[in-house]
């Protein structure tokens, strides 16, 4: 497949010819290694029948490989000056649009009504921008959306983080709040090698398929959140300390140890970290009740 975009010579070639210099600040850390690409739509299961949102296309490394794979390709860049790029190195594709927008302040639901006009399902797939990884899940992941699954390269760290299982250091708020909404997987960790420029940490492809229904019936999701957080806040300290210090003003610490005798949770396990999401679910819609 000498023609692909990402192969270290091809790639070289195209920032040359528009002497394209990449920002920092936007994350720009381009695939030059087409293998990669094709493992990542593997994860993602992607075929003909599926429409695709990319985040982040650059010079279209990605782009060009969903392209082939998929039906139709929707990719929003930030950066104005890869357009006239990507208009050349994706030219011979007519299934992409490219929509020069900041992903964070884009109505997705809206540009996939225009222009997926089909019931084929939906899946986002990127080599996300890693300085803004968590905001950009996060917000795919609460913003109630009609897709399937997410699969994003990101950094090795957070990939593991987002994925992490109880009694795991690496287990926390972050893995609850990405497993409430998904079921997580670090599918493949990928060497700094593969990209142009290399970015000083390693990277995973972390797979998110979208729950039908939350692992976890909670009375209040923002209340929820806010006792996971604060369950982890003090990793070294007992989770019932952790639950005084943050409901200080409302609950007194009998009301504490009740509430967790009552709902079988000893309050000297150590912050949250043994804890599973169905724990954390009876925890909160127990507090939830007695605050309204
Ligand atoms: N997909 C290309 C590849 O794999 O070679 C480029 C990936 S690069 C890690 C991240 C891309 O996201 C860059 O092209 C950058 O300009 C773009 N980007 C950064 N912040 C963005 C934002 N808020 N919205 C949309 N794109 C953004």
């Amino acid at each position: 497949d000498q023609k692909a975009i990402a192969t270290p010579k091809r790639t070289k070639e195209i920032l040359n010819k528009y002497e394209f210099f990449f920002k920092k600040s936007l994350g720009q850390n381009f695939i030059i290694d087409v293998n990669i690409l094709r493992n990542i739509i593997t994860k993602a299961e992607i075929t003909k029948d599926m429409n695709i949102i990319e985040i982040g296309p650059g010079i279209g490394a990605l782009t060009e490989q969903l392209a082939l794979a998929a039906n139709k390709v929707v990719a929003f860049e930030i950066d104005g000056r890869l357009l006239p790029i990507l208009e050349d190195t994706l030219e011979g594709y007519n299934n992409v649009t490219i929509i020069n927008q900041d992903i964070l302040k884009a109505d997705i639901i809206e540009i996939c009504d225009k222009y997926f006009q089909d019931s084929k399902p939906v899946k986002v797939v990127a080599n996300l921008p890693y300085y803004i990884t968590t905001p950009i899940l996060m917000q795919l992941l609460m913003a109630n959306l009609p897709i399937a699954s997410i699969t994003v390269m990101i950094q090795k760290e957070v990939a593991e983080r987002m994925a992490a299982k109880e009694n795991t250091k690496e287990y926390g708020s972050l893995s609850i709040a990405v497993q409430y909404y998904t079921e997580a997987r670090v599918e493949t960790i990928v060497p700094k090698t593969v990209f142009m420029p290399q970015p000083r940490v390693d990277s995973a492809v972390l797979h998110l398929k979208m729950r039908e229904v939350a692992p976890v019936k909670v009375m209040d999701e923002t209340f929820f959140f806010n006792l996971v957080k604060a369950s982890f806040q003090q990793r070294r300290k007992t989770l019932r300390n952790n639950l005084s210090r943050h409901f200080n003003e409302v609950f007194a610490k009998l009301e504490i140890e009740n509430g967790l005798e009552h709902v079988g949770i000893d309050g000297t396990r150590r912050g949250g970290e043994s804890l599973t999401i169905h724990e954390f679910g009876s925890l909160a819609n127990y507090f939830y009740q007695r605050i309204k």
